[in-house]
């Protein structure tokens, strides 16, 4: 295969996808494409490599990495924001990871990070929020959050739909819900904006059965359908329903609901079955503080999911740390939850373990435990010593401050020590 500006490393193997057992083929040596984004991505992606590349090399693997691109880099070479070749490279080699993408707020185009995830059917944004001890935090206790979000990445009010002030299209929507269906009277006269938040069956069963299907793997308790039903009725209460339904449908023998729970079983559950339970999203943003040890994973429509994420990652260390990665079936692309910072761009000050973690699911996705595990331990262990980057250095007392790329050569040679 060949591109026309990217180049393809000689010396990897392609990962490939067995779609009737559901299983990725990963080569010795695979290609995995990598787009080092906006801002600070140019800081932190080269140390996230370095490190994965050390916990490769210590368990006997080796990537072969393709550099692809978007945003600022795209606009260079390609003279457009995504060109079609890296959506095609991502899409092709299957399994990847990027760094932040800026996102101009109002005018100019819209978010690159979005469109990856749509054209390439990433369907859930997953982003483990566990505490790495050392780390500060702004609660008493926050080695008790342990979750796992999914956030549903393609559909709600994110998918675009939506109709700008003062153009003709958004008074002929403006007419169309007041006349035709009948809401009168409800949108204030004047200048509006528009837009439509679609939540259907299909995008919501895939995303719930997918956490669903990782709380059974990973002996996980609970799974939480996070809504906002009870005032979007038809869109987030029709998540809520259609969760429970893809639970009763598809894992009668593995999951119950709550009220099962207390009717048949006191409230002390199985230890092989998860319960299925539902919050509304302003109660759980409450819980996630008061009531963390009681979820575990949590099934969002996308919005919700965004808030939430953001939110529980602040109360084990904040967007320095939080990892993520976009899941389509057979296709990982792996990305912290932190944006571009630009005002700390280019100055080898930020903080690579987001980068680094996200890099970690990506491992763990191609079946590369014993190098993930590596990434992990390393990274706690720095952590612990309170060897950091400015961001948790200013939080903790006595600790040393490290440039990102002091950092990622200390955690390479704690692998090296570890291996
Ligand atoms: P941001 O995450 O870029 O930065 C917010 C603040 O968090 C920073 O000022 C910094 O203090 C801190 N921070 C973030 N990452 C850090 C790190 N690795 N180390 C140390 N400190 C860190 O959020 P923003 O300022 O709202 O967004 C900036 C741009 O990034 C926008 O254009 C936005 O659209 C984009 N963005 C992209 C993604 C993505 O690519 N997935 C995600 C979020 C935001």
């Amino acid at each position: 295969m060949s591109y026309d500006k990217i180049e393809v490393p000689d010396e990897g193997e392609q990962i490939t996808y067995d779609e009737d057992e559901d299983v990725l083929e990963v080569p010795d040596h695979p290609i995995i494409p990598v787009l080092h984004g906006d801002g600070i991505g140019k800081d932190v992606g080269p140390a996230a490599q370095k490190v994965l590349n050390a916990a490769a090399e210590a368990t006997g693997h080796d990537i072969a990495w393709m550099d692809v691109y978007a945003g600022e880099d795209a606009r260079e070479t390609y003279d457009e924001n995504l060109p079609q070749e890296t959506v095609e490279a991502i899409r092709e080699h299957r399994v990847a990871i990027k760094g932040p993408l800026t996102t101009p707020v109002g005018a100019g185009f819209r978010s690159l990070n979005v469109a990856l995830r749509k054209k390439l059917d990433l369907y859930a944004n997953v982003r483990p929020t566990y505490y790495l001890d050392g780390v500060p935090s702004p609660v008493k206790d926050p080695e008790e959050m342990d979750m796992v979000n999914f956030r549903e990445n393609t559909e709600d009010v994110y998918a675009g739909i939506e109709w700008e002030a003062g153009t003709d299209e958004v008074e002929e929507v403006r007419d169309f819900v007041e006349d035709d269906m009948g809401f009168d009277a409800t949108i204030h006269d004047g200048a509006v904006g528009i837009g439509v938040k679609p939540i259907t069956e299909f995008g919501t069963k895939r995303l719930v059965r997918r956490a669903i299907e990782y709380a059974i793997e990973n002996d996980r308790d609970s799974v939480t359908l996070v809504h906002k039903g009870n005032i979007m009725k038809f869109t987030e209460g029709a998540f809520r329903d259609w969760g429970y339904e893809v639970a009763e449908e598809d894992f009668p023998e593995e999951t119950i609901d709550e009220d099962t729970l207390w009717e048949e079983y006191d409230g002390e559950a199985p230890d092989d079955v998860v319960v299925v339970k539902d919050r509304i999203a302003d109660n759980m943003l409450q819980q996630l503080l008061t009531r963390t040890e009681n979820y575990d994973v949590l099934a969002m429509p996308n919005l919700n999911g965004d808030y939430l994420s953001d939110s529980a990652g602040a109360q084990i260390g904040g967007l320095g740390i939080a990892p993520g990665a976009n899941f389509g079936d057979g296709r990982v692309l792996a990305e912290p939850v932190h944006g571009s910072a630009p005002k700390h761009a280019g100055k080898d000050k930020a903080n690579p373990t987001a980068m680094i973690l996200s890099g970690k699911l990506m491992l763990e996705y191609i079946g590369w435990d014993d190098a993930a595990d590596l990434v992990h331990e390393a990274v706690e262990s720095q952590i612990s010593e309170h060897r950091v980057t400015y961001d948790l250095e200013r939080q903790v007392e006595g600790g040393v401050k490290l440039s990102t790329s002091e950092y990622a050569e200390e955690v390479v040679e704690r692998i090296e020590d570890l291996a």
